[in-house]
């Protein structure tokens, strides 16, 4: 039976009730009265359950998919703005004793180059990432007890934030590592971690089981439990995810949301981000051999439906996508984007010998260019991190986000961070630019004292001073 609440994965992700759901969306994909109240509802900046959204999703009624899309973009404004967060990803170790399907690292897989960072090779790694403009850092690993142990992982984590490399710092450091215990996520919380990302891969638990046929990560439960047990572990603000193309889209977006139901109902906060990655071409991967490929129209729609039914949520989306993928996505709703990624064990400090990739990105400009593209593209970048440095994490970050507030500090600690990525790192066409962007949008900043501050703050930061935030 479903319930929100119970702490079972069967339960809390119901196979029955997602059933019914697409069966009632299937039902109502034309009913034009029942989707004009599920929009007034999404109006209303309050979410929707996994039943209206899936509605949605399959409305076929044109102009009320316009509705939808217009309505994603706005809810993204309010709550966003037009920031767009950046970040990099950070592979140390591809080691895995997994077996998952579709991904390269696989315990089976005997051509890939396998590795495992040193900490001088951490280091390496991240002044070429600080070197970038990079401020924040998602950590990837495969799941190997004995080679990539936690003890590994904290050791990492600590040397990342010790780099200071000429103005560089490493400010937040995001985590996606495998389903673990609760004694290792709080072992991640006090190491200081901002996020604990973890993909569910897919939401089918048939389907789960044969994609991941052996190793630790075959358990469906454990994995499906794991946010569980990192908020109890102490960790405010967990990430989920789908790998788009596993299993029937309709399906992981039910599932999906009642995760996101079930962290609300149990532990009063909402997922702080959702991910949405396609699989891609990989070492010995190749996607059309999964059923389940999404067009990019649908791509966009399950954005556009995960938006207006979790408004709160920060949305990332990867170099997994091209440019023009990106673009589209970034009107309906995400507000997260990485940037000149490297998916290979020690790819940002050498160029790649063998292959040790996690998967081929699409995008593969650089960091400069990504940021004058979300400029051109009316967006202020942001390499802001200030929310979870002052202790807005969890239920505290996400009632200052429902209630809009977090926009009087969001704005101005973008257009600061951004100012001291155009001194430190950025071309001179993208520093002009910036500069212009920055002028306009610090006129605009509403309450006086604080344009003060800001005006204040970005002179200090051309004198070379940094890191400046409210
Ligand atoms: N090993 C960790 C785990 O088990 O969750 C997580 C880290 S893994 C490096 C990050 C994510 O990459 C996975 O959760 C999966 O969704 C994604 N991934 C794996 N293979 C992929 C592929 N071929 N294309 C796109 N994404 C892939």
């Amino acid at each position: 039976m479903y319930d929100p609440k119970s702490m079972k994965a069967e339960e809390f992700i119901c196979h029955d009730e997602i059933l019914e759901t697409l069966a009632y969306a299937e039902a109502n994909k034309n009913n034009e009265e029942l989707i004009d109240r599920i929009l007034d509802k999404a109006r209303l900046r309050k979410g929707l359950t996994h039943r209206e959204a899936l509605v949605l999703l399959d409305c076929e009624i044109e102009e009320k998919n316009q509705e939808i899309y217009a309505l994603a973009e706005q809810i993204k404004k309010d709550f966003y703005g037009n920031r767009i967060v950046m970040f990099a990803p950070l592979y140390l170790s591809n080691y895995c004793i997994n077996g998952c399907l579709y991904c390269p690292y696989h315990l089976k897989n005997k051509h890939i180059a396998r590795k495992k960072l040193t900490q001088e090779e951490v280091r390496k790694e991240v002044i070429a990432l600080q070197d970038m403009g990079h401020k924040r850092l998602a950590i990837e690993t495969g799941e190997d007890p004995e080679m990539c142990p936690i003890e590994y992982v904290l050791e990492c984590i600590d040397t990342i934030y010790s780099i200071k490399h000429k103005n560089g710092a490493i400010r937040r450091v995001n985590v996606n590592i495998a389903a673990t215990t609760v004694e290792n996520y709080r072992k991640l919380k006090e190491a200081g971690i901002g996020t604990y990302i973890l993909f569910q891969e897919t939401y089918h638990k048939k389907s789960y089981e044969t994609l991941h046929p052996t190793g630790p990560k075959h358990n469906y439960d454990y994995h499906t439990e794991a946010m569980d047990r990192a908020m109890e572990g102490g960790i405010d603000d967990v990430g989920l995810g789908v790998l788009f193309g596993l299993e029937l889209y309709r399906y992981e977006l039910a599932g999906l949301l009642m995760h996101a139901e079930h962290l609300e109902a149990v532990h009063g906060v909402g997922p702080h981000t959702i991910s949405v990655p396609r699989i891609k071409p990989a070492d010995d991967i190749d996607p059309d051999n999964f059923d389940n490929g999404i067009s990019d129209d649908i791509f966009a729609k399950l954005t556009a439906c995960i938006r207006v039914a979790v408004p709160y949520t920060g949305m990332i989306i990867s170099t997994r996508e091209n440019k023009e993928c990106r673009e589209r996505l970034l009107h309906l709703g995400v507000s997260q984007v990485s940037g000149a990624s490297r998916t290979s064990v020690g790819g940002y400090a050498e160029a790649e010998e063998e292959n040790s990739a996690q998967f081929d990105v699409s995008d593969n400009r650089t960091l400069d260019e990504v940021v004058r593209w979300l400029m051109d593209q009316g967006y202020i970048p942001s390499f802001c991190t200030a929310c979870y440095r002052e202790g807005r994490t969890g239920d505290r970050f996400m009632s200052l986000c429902k209630s809009g507030q977090i926009q009087n500090c969001c704005d101005p600690n973008a257009l600061m961070t951004l100012k001291e990525y155009l001194e430190d790192y950025a071309s001179p066409e993208t520093k002009r630019i910036g500069e212009e962007l920055i002028r306009r949008q610090a006129e605009k900043i509403p309450n006086e004292k604080v344009r003060g501050i800001v005006y204040k703050n970005l002179e200090a930061i051309e004198q070379g001073r940094r890191d400046f935030r409210f």
